[in-house]
């Protein structure tokens, strides 16, 4: 039977990490469509793109092939053939996703892809629509949050261990900016859906959220 659990949440409230953990402990596979927003941005910027034009971005939208593979449980994302997933967590490749996942093209493409994968197995998906637009029958749902000054102090800890120099007010900028467009764009935009659970996690450890999460999932159970 298929089951699926949606995790909203803004930029750095650790919506991956722990939809991952969740995912494994729960027996689920975890999708991030982070990823194919990343993926379709990355694409533009290394074909010369011009994303400030929304009719150009949306032709180039056909020439684009998305698909989601596993290695070891880590989603993989092969765009036209080409394994791209470790060019996409660059801060720039980032924020142009922003950018990008305002067009209708993009997401009206991305969207099915989402639901077809979420139609072939038992998933946590993640993402800024996945209660509101892609999966409004989602078995559970989660919104996790932290405020801003969490989110700035957890990417400034991950960025420095892994010796990028950075600066804790230029990310908080940068994560401000960020949830103003994701909350603010015409289409799908971030925001709570009526029927999810609200997870703060500003004061929890990763492993209090995983555990949370989980005994919501057991309580949908019942
Ligand atoms: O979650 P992540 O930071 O990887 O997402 C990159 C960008 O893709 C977000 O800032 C957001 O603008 C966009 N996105 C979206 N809808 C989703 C997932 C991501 O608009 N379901």
């Amino acid at each position: 039977m298929g089951f699926a659990m949606a995790i909203d949440g803004p930029a750095g409230a650790g919506k991956s990490t722990i939809a991952k953990m969740v995912a494994k402990k729960l027996g689920l596979t975890y999708i991030d469509t982070g990823a194919m927003y990343r993926a379709v941005a990355y694409y533009m910027y290394s074909n010369g793109v011009d994303t400030g034009n929304e009719q150009l971005v949306g032709e180039k939208c056909n020439d684009i092939d998305i698909v989601i593979e596993y290695i070891d449980g880590a989603q993989q994302v092969i765009l036209n053939g080409e394994n791209i997933t470790s060019h996409l967590r660059d801060e720039a490749v980032g924020k142009l996703a922003s950018t990008v996942a305002k067009m209708a093209a993009v997401r009206a493409k991305l969207v099915e892809l989402q639901r077809k994968l979420a139609s072939e197995s038992r998933i946590v998906m993640d993402g800024r629509d996945i209660g509101t637009c892609v999966l409004p029958k989602a078995d559970v749902k989660i919104y996790l949050d932290a405020s801003v000054e969490e989110r700035a102090k957890r990417r400034y800890k991950e960025l420095t261990e892994k010796g990028v120099d950075c600066l804790i007010d230029i990310i908080r900028l940068d994560i401000e900016e960020r949830d103003y467009e994701d909350m603010n764009r015409d289409i799908s935009p971030l925001k709570q859906a009526r029927d999810a659970i609200l997870v703060d996690s500003s004061d929890m450890s990763i492993d209090e959220v995983v555990d949370k999460i989980c005994s919501i999932y057991e309580e949908s159970l019942s």
